[in-house]
């Protein structure tokens, strides 16, 4: 069986290529051409012998994923639809924010995390993407755009969640942050979670290698335990504690994000329980305005409610924006993503 080389860091390449007598510094020539100038056939790499050209084609798969089609947005959003070898599929999105181009990376096939607002979670956990299958998601997309315009920023915010995939995600931001790939650093790749606590305090100093967001989505235990099951097992108290435990060693802040969902999260009395919670600890909020979606029984709050909870936040001296929907017209946005069962 051939190996996929996006699955290895530089260290575990490094050592898999010298059980086949390759010198160290062959597994840097392989990063640079991988990741640096997206060369994926092993007998283009001209500073590599042709014996060992051989070798590797002989050994290693370059491809982890095909893109299948793509949809461009009328706000210039693209969804990717992304095939497995096994036949399985998840999605993507590249954002253009300019000076940013984002890309929202894929953890797992479905999710098992049951978010009643979410599509994602309707198709049910089918199995966790390897590490080379979430770094492949970007170097696809970075070949299919071409040269002239670079991903800047990754968002793990697509399909799955990615503390419950948690070795793969680590070894990918790894592979992605490695100085002779990609090079993304700590402070272009978020990493969104819906509160795994146990994952959250096993992270340690590996919180260092990424910006971490929170789905919160509720600032009360009874509603955020019916939006979020995941939160019968980690009421609110614990995961800010974790949380807090998290930010103290980071000095950066971490991003909650509160999806807003009409008469169910979006009054009064929801903004003053968040501003409560958040007393003396300095995070930012972002609000995502819910995107509607077909089979989904939760309504986007108007404009008016959704500033005036805003509001509300800023009087308090909290860090609050409304992020703005991308992608919807395509079914790209926020908990929009989710892909069939593969043709059997
Ligand atoms: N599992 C991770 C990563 C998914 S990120 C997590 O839970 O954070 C998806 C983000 O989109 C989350 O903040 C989620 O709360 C939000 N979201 C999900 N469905 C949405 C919808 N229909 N409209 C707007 N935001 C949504």
């Amino acid at each position: 069986m051939p190996l996929p080389i996006k699955n290895y860091t530089k260290e575990e390449l490094v050592e898999l290529l010298k059980k086949m007598g390759e010198p160290r510094f062959r597994a840097t020539q392989l990063f640079k051409w991988l990741y640096q100038k997206g060369v994926t056939d092993f007998t283009t790499m001209t500073d590599i012998s042709k014996i060992s050209q051989r070798k590797f084609d002989a050994t290693f798969l370059t491809h982890s994923l095909e893109i299948e089609t793509s949809e461009i947005s009328r706000d210039g959003t693209t969804k990717y639809l992304y095939r497995l070898s096994d036949g399985q599929a998840v999605e993507g999105v590249l954002i253009p924010d300019s000076p940013r181009l984002t890309l929202c990376v894929s953890t797992q096939v479905g999710c098992r995390m049951g978010c009643a607002f979410c599509k994602t979670a309707r198709m049910g956990w089918r199995r966790d993407l390897q590490a080379g299958e979430i770094v492949d998601q970007v170097c696809r997309v970075q070949a299919a755009i071409g040269p002239k315009r670079k991903i800047t920023n990754l968002v793990f915010m697509g399909m799955g969640e990615p503390l419950d995939n948690l070795a793969n995600t680590l070894k990918a931001i790894e592979i992605l942050g490695a100085p002779d790939g990609f090079q993304f650093s700590h402070r272009r790749i978020t990493v969104s979670t819906c509160g795994l606590v146990d994952q959250l305090q096993t992270l340690g100093e590996k919180a260092k290698r990424f910006r971490l967001a929170v789905s919160l989505n509720a600032a009360d235990n009874e509603t955020r335990s019916r939006l979020m099951p995941i939160n019968r097992t980690y009421p609110i108290e614990r995961l800010l504690s974790a949380c807090r435990a998290i930010s103290l060693r980071n000095r950066e802040r971490i991003t909650f994000e509160y999806v807003m969902l009409k008469g169910v999260n979006d009054r009064e009395r929801d903004a003053k329980a968040l501003i409560n919670l958040f007393k003396g600890f300095k995070a930012k909020i972002n609000l995502i305005p819910f995107n509607e979606t077909e089979g989904i029984p939760f309504k986007r709050p108007d404009e008016v409610s959704i500033r005036k909870f805003q509001e509300l936040l800023l009087k308090a001296h909290m860090t609050a924006i409304i992020r703005d929907s991308r992608g919807d017209d395509i079914s790209a946005a926020c908990g929009q993503l989710a892909t069939a069962s593969p043709a059997s």
